[in-house]
């Protein structure tokens, strides 16, 4: 049998980190890699593992980049044969301080959170093997941001007959419009961190669905998260969870046994189900 590995992006700090060290510490059988898109940092945190005694592995991986996706994915299927474990963590979100202005904001972290992330999961999704699980760090922003958008697009980002196609036309829709200063009038809640990640929460479904139809014996389980408000570079120091404890859900749904079947296409937040 080949040896299993897991992969995470944005590891290189903050929850990815945390979440690396817990599958170092609880054993993960097999390979763990922290991935980073700057080289210099994810070796700085493999080695700040390896001075507490745990060895994980390193892959350069900038999820803006879709070379740097394409060639990380290469190197898994070539080494591994696939990958059991990825954990989409890599996310931005700029300060409430930050003067940049909105449209700005919008295509910036709709860029990485959504349409980034959705490129891993094409170059990605491919490769997971049989009992495979996908976990897609979202927020409990893109919850309470999905109750701010219009009936309409409530009604969309709820149903199980949305396409990723529509979904993502619809991210588009929502970057068009707030360049224009027109999304509220559009029905979208003011917010670009939240809609990129209810976007990503709705794509985590979509993919769900698709894997149940098209792997239906492969037992694949695909699940979005929301780690906690966690203190971290990103929500800063007055935030109540410490990474570790930010990383407890990703981590649960990562190592969910082998043969559970639930939950899947679910977002999860303290290892529980939420309403969507
Ligand atoms: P941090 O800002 O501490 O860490 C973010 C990580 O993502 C960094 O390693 C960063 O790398 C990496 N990253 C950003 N862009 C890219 C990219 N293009 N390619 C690869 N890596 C990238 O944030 P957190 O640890 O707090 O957040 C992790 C995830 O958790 C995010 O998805 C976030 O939205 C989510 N989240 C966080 C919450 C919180 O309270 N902290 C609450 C809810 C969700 P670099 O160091 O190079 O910038």
């Amino acid at each position: 049998m080949s040896t299993k590995v897991a992969v995470v992006t944005g590891s290189n700090k903050g929850i990815g980190l945390a979440i690396v060290r817990a599958l170092c510490q609880q054993h993960y059988h097999g390979d763990v890699y922290l991935t980073a898109r700057d080289s210099g940092r994810g070796d700085e945190a493999v080695k700040s593992l390896a001075a507490d005694g745990l060895t994980a592995k390193f892959h350069q991986l900038d999820i803006n980049d879709e070379k740097s996706i394409v060639s990380a994915a290469a190197f898994f299927k070539k080494t591994y044969g696939g990958v059991d474990v990825l954990i989409n963590n890599a996310g931005i979100a700029f300060k409430d301080a930050d003067p940049a202005p909105f449209p700005v904001q919008a295509e910036v972290t709709l860029k990485t959170n959504y349409f980034a992330t959705r490129d891993m999961l094409t170059h990605f999704l491919p490769l997971i093997k049989a009992g495979g699980r996908v976990v897609n760090v979202s927020s409990f922003v893109g919850a309470r941001t999905l109750n701010k958008c219009s009936a309409a697009l409530q009604q969309r980002f709820r149903s199980d007959d949305i396409t990723e196609e529509e979904l993502t036309g619809l991210m588009e829709q929502f970057v068009d419009l707030a360049k224009k200063g027109e999304h509220e009038k559009g029905g979208w809640a003011n917010t670009a961190y939240g809609t990129s990640k209810t976007g990503l929460t709705v794509l985590t479904m979509i993919h769900a669905r698709r894997l149940t139809k098209e792997r239906p014996h492969d037992g694949i389980l695909v699940n979005a998260c929301c780690p906690g408000w966690v203190r971290t570079d990103m929500a800063g120091p007055k935030a109540p969870k410490s990474p570790e404890e930010g990383a407890a859900t990703p981590v649960f749904l990562a190592l969910l046994p082998a043969g559970a079947t639930d939950p899947h296409g679910r977002f999860v937040s303290d290892k529980e189900v939420q309403p969507w």
